[in-house]
């Protein structure tokens, strides 16, 4: 038996030895079978196919029966196999990260329902996390790594002092057994005790199992006469124990691996296998990266600590690049990068696939993809971004499951018609809403019941969506197989089509429609393996099991198409590109030297195991897997290489660049100029951004640009339109083109089956107030354009509720109020503790209000509801063309607070949170009390008022700012007979304004609020 090393770095052939030692040996004559080439997971395809060609090369075509190459998981896994068959029991059953996830959090759910008293109590908050159980999974998974059981984790954790290893330990033992049940359940043999293994675990067990079966070990070591072993240093204690056993029996093993790149440390793995004193090969010309990235990667690899491993690399070919910039935002940042890998593509013709994006973190960056894809790069976001149910393409057929397994509520069909499959916007959607209100019926009953006639353009979309349903429906009737419901409503959905023609569009709708395609075909792999491995599959058991499923599933080793790679430097490993940008070279990012592991300590439990106690520095060893990490990321660049960072002192948004950017600019190829001034965005050579350019050019004011410029920009652009470039043709230009309709959103008249005719407008007072404000902003909230409800809008009802309490004290009104707050998700204790104090001074204003006003006012009603109409339409209002008629005006709210004056009339009072009170004139016209005031009048107050009475003023109190003299009281005078009719004008004028077609932006006070002001055409002016 002989063993030798061979060391390298990056590109230098080490695979490609193992490769041809694999194929020469064959050529003298070794039986094939016996020659196993072990390699990471994600490389076996690549490393296989390079294998089997060479093979056939050699011997001129042959047939291999036994695969050569494997991960040392499908290795460990075979031997289990083998086990298996000679004692006689089922083959071992795998699980996925996420299925572990999955039954981890079942556990812990368990456990907090039966008070969690088997943790620490600092923990038990967090139990029920997607963080913790995969925290928790991880911990599990170093342990089997390690070989630690969970009796030595509990003892681990009594030695020293970590009471949530003991918990661990526990939860290990239970997950233990409940693995050993699910793996007896649903098999042929009850007596089956071969349990489901996680990943982590199958290598500990094939040793078991080749320790306690010595002819098995016998037959793979007699079996296995070459040993070839590819990135050694990857490998954790349990797989170098796996490979030992095998070298023992080889007549010659070679390991192969860089100890500079070792980076996945936090998994236990270490480069001891390549320190072992046997005969040592270096590789030290890289055959992948160009001179000045090598000269780079050397400089870096220079500062490792410790002896191990290569210290120069020789590039190959021509010179090469290694340029470093320092952004001044990150926002300057990821336009920088943008526009280098348009101009790599566009002028240098470097394909898509060559180029790639490496982030240290890729959640940290999660803008970057985007403000890549809006600049025209086609970027591949594999693997996908959270979990398969969250991504909207298998959202959409998970609703379509559950509505074929019987339920389909409102927010379910909202989900299918204005998903991917129904793809309705969210105006035609309210249309669709109100047409239903009126047939007496609603979204679910539309996509389920008994078709109905709709306007062409709202019935479409809900015709797709039915005929989606009832494909799955009549699948579930006729095979119980969740597949096949599954297939069916796929195949009659018709996205497999059109993501397909996008996707050949290429572009960043084609890098869309492919992450669409990847999520469904995610989707389809889930429910192969929840079949397989389920007895009695179902569609509910299917829905559930992929909602348990918190983790994104990894995707195909490697994607293709003519797409920019973002990814992180693991899973970029194994991976070469002809230019590699590293962005985000933060300090505190990368270096990252942050304690892995989390609340469970998982890093300090991998310490502990390796003898060290807490006082050894955790610092310096995750300093040097950082370095060595960046190390793999720059050899993966093969001609060209960018480092990018952002050096912003912008307040919150302040960050430094890493101290690796400095130590990198050393190395660049071109002076970094950018370390005394950052640089600011520069202009993306984008469609978009080249346009916008232009049009500024050409449509800049008289004399602001030569006109020899503007004439040559007007040519250009007159060029790009030609070419179909979107934005460049003035006819399409915003403000220069037509308006698409004159038609307005209804006209009045006797309602119909028509989403189009109206008789009545609803209208609340503070809808009139938006109204009267500006109608703009109406139509916009209206129609989508809100934000969502914030934390001040729920605390201002908390006011109003307890403030509605009849006759309450002071004292019980505040008790109330703390009793609430505890509830109320506040961002951070500080703000909870202001505010708790800023409401009960409200509370306090109002209590003092309320007394000083008892001497005139009497206390009729609080919250008190008015629902009616204010103003019949008027005669002759409906016309064929949409003309004069004013619709009916139903008026629809509810008053704070009706109180009698001491001549019997009905004081309307308004309780405000807010801090501004309206100026005194302003109260006179405040559209909400003149409401109040008029529903009054109309004798339109619900049983807790009085419909008999006429109206004697509305006041506006404001609790938000009391001085010593109270509350802030606005008022607004009682309405006589003329007043009365001349609010009905207005609220009827208003009612019909909402029609359109024409919506003024009128500017008011609240403009600074406002959520369309970015494009209001009232504010354009002053802000372009
Ligand atoms: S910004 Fe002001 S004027 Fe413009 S839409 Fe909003 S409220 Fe109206």
């Amino acid at each position: 038996m002989s063993t030798l090393r061979v060391l390298g770095g990056p590109g230098t052939g080490k695979t490609t030895l193992l490769v041809e030692a694999a194929a020469a040996q064959i050529a003298a004559g070794l039986d094939p079978e016996s020659v196993l080439l072990l390699t990471p997971g994600r490389l076996v395809g690549s490393v296989r196919a390079a294998v089997t060609t060479r093979l056939l090369q050699a011997a001129g075509g042959g047939v291999i029966r036994e695969p050569l190459v494997r991960s040392v998981h499908s290795y460990a896994f075979s031997v289990l196999r083998k086990a298996a068959e000679r004692a006689g029991d089922p083959p071992p059953r795998l699980v996925t990260g996420a299925e572990q996830d999955g039954i981890i959090r079942e556990l812990l759910a368990g456990e907090i329902e039966d008070g969690a008293s088997g943790w620490p109590a600092q923990l038990r908050p967090a139990l029920g996390t997607a963080g913790f159980a995969t925290e928790l999974r991880d911990l599990m998974s170093r342990c089997a790594e390690r070989g630690i059981d969970p009796l030595e984790l509990k003892r681990l954790g009594r030695v020293h002092s970590r009471p949530m290893w003991v918990s661990a330990g526990r939860f290990a033992q239970q997950y233990e057994q409940v693995m050993l049940l699910r793996a007896a359940v649903g098999t042929a043999a009850p007596q089956a005790t071969v349990p489901a293994l996680g990943a982590a675990e199958l290598v500990g067990a094939a040793l078991e199992a080749l320790a306690s079966d010595a002819d098995l070990l016998a037959a793979e070591q007699a079996r296995i006469a070459l040993l070839l072993v590819d990135d050694a240093q990857h490998l954790d204690p349990q797989a170098a124990r796996l490979v030992r056993v095998l070298t023992a029996g080889a007549t010659l093993a070679v390991l192969a691996g860089d100890p500079n790149q070792a980076v996945f440390g936090f998994r236990g793995a270490d480069s001891d296998l390549l320190r072992a004193r046997t005969p040592l090969v270096e590789l030290t010309k890289s055959y992948r990266c160009a001179p000045a990235i090598a000269r780079a990667i050397s400089g870096v690899a220079g500062r490792l600590p410790g002896s191990v491993g290569w210290r120069t690399l020789q590039g190959s070919g021509e010179g090469g690049s290694l340029s470093v910039r320092v952004a001044a935002s990150a926002h300057a940042e990821a336009a920088l990068v943008a526009d280098v890998l348009r101009r790599a593509h566009l002028i240098d013709g470097v394909p898509w696939s060559q180029l790639a994006v490496i982030v240290r973190s890729v959640s940290a960056a999660a803008a970057l993809p985007r403000v890549l894809a809006a600049a025209g790069v086609p970027v591949d976001l594999s693997p996908l971004a959270g979990p398969v149910a969250g991504q909207p393409a298998a959202r959409a057929l998970l609703t379509v499951l559950a509505a074929a397994g019987g339920s389909l509520d409102d927010g379910q069909a909202e989900v299918l018609l204005t998903g991917p499959i129904g793809r309705l916007d969210p105006v035609s959607l309210r249309q669709l809403r109100r047409a239903l209100r009126r047939a007496g019926t609603d979204l679910a009953r539309v996509l389920t019941g008994p078709s109905r006639a709709l306007p062409a353009a709202l019935a479409a979309p809900v015709n797709r969506v039915r005929a989606v349903l009832k494909a799955a429906g009549q699948a579930q009737n006729r095979h119980r197989d969740p597949r096949f419901t599954l297939w069916q409503a796929w195949e009659r959905s018709g996205l497999q089509r059109r993501w397909l023609a996008a996707a050949e569009r290429g572009g960043s709708d084609g890098a869309a429609a492919e992450r669409n395609l990847g999520a469904v075909t995610a989707l389809f792999d889930i429910a192969d393996d929840y079949v397989a491995r389920t007895a009695g599959a179902s569609v509910p058991g299917l829905l559930d099991h992929v909602a348990a499923l918190q983790l994104a599933r990894p995707a195909a080793e490697v994607t293709s198409g003519e797409t920019v790679a973002v990814l992180s430097p693991h899973a970029a490993l194994g991976r070469d590109w002809e230019m590699v940008v590293i962005a985000g070279v933060q300090d505190g990012l990368w270096p990252n030297t942050t304690p892995r592991g989390g609340v469970l300590a998982t890093q300090r439990l991998l310490d502990a195991i390796d003898g060290h106690g807490d006082e050894v520095s955790a610092r310096a060893p995750l300093l040097a897997e950082e370095r060595r990490l960046l190390i793999a990321a720059m050899g993966r660049a093969r001609r060209r290489l960018l480092v990018t960072a952002v050096d912003s002192d912008g307040g919150d948004d302040a960050a430094v660049p890493s101290p690796f950017v400095a130590e990198l600019a050393r190395w660049a190829t071109a002076p970094v100029a950018e370390f005394a001034a950052p640089l600011q965005a520069p202009p993306v050579l984008s469609p978009a951004a080249v346009v916008g350019r232009l049009r500024a050019t050409v449509c800049a004011p008289d004399g602001a640009v030569d006109e020899a410029r503007r004439a040559c920009a007007a040519t250009q652009l007159a060029r790009l339109a030609a070419a179909g470039v979107p934005g460049a043709d003035p006819a399409l230009w915003h403000g220069l083109t037509d308006i698409s309709t004159d038609e307005p959103l209804y006209v009045v008249g006797p309602e119909d089956d028509s989403a189009v005719t109206l008789s009545a407008v609803t209208l609340s007072p503070s809808t009139l107030q938006t109204l009267s404000d500006c109608p703009l902003r109406w139509l916009a909230e209206r129609h989508g354009g809100t934000g969502p409800r914030e934390l001040t809008s729920t605390l201002g009802s908390v006011v109003h509720a307890l403030a509605a309490g009849p006759a309450r004290s002071e004292a019980s009104m505040i008790a109330d109020l703390e009793t609430v707050w505890a509830a109320i998700p506040f961002d951070s204790p500080w703000y909870a503790a202001n505010e708790l104090e800023r409401h009960r001074t409200m509370l306090s204003a109002f209590a003092a209000w309320r007394a000083a006003t008892r001497h005139e006012l009497t206390e009729v009603g609080t919250e008190v509801d008015l629902d009616g109409i204010v103003a019949e339409a008027l005669e002759g209002g409906a016309s064929e063309d949409g003309g004069d008629g004013l619709p009916a005006v139903r008026v629809r709210g509810r008053i704070d607070r009706l109180e009698r004056d001491p001549q019997g009339r009905l004081v309307v009072v308004d309780l405000k949170t807010g801090r501004s009170p309206v100026t005194k004139d302003d109260a006179q016209s405040h559209a909400q009390l003149g409401l109040y005031q008029l529903a009054v009048a109309a004798g339109l107050l619900g049983p807790s008022g009085d419909g008999d009475a006429e109206p004697g003023g509305g006041r506006l109190v404001y609790l938000g700012k009391p001085t010593a003299a109270g509350a802030a009281e606005r008022e607004q005078t009682a309405l006589g007979p003329q007043d009365v009719a001349d609010w009905r004008d207005t609220v009827r004028a208003a009612a019909a304004s909402t029609a359109g077609p024409r919506f003024t932006a009128r500017v008011n006070a609240g403009c600074a609020h406002c959520p369309i002001r970015p494009s209001c055409p009232a504010h354009a002016p002053e802000e372009s």
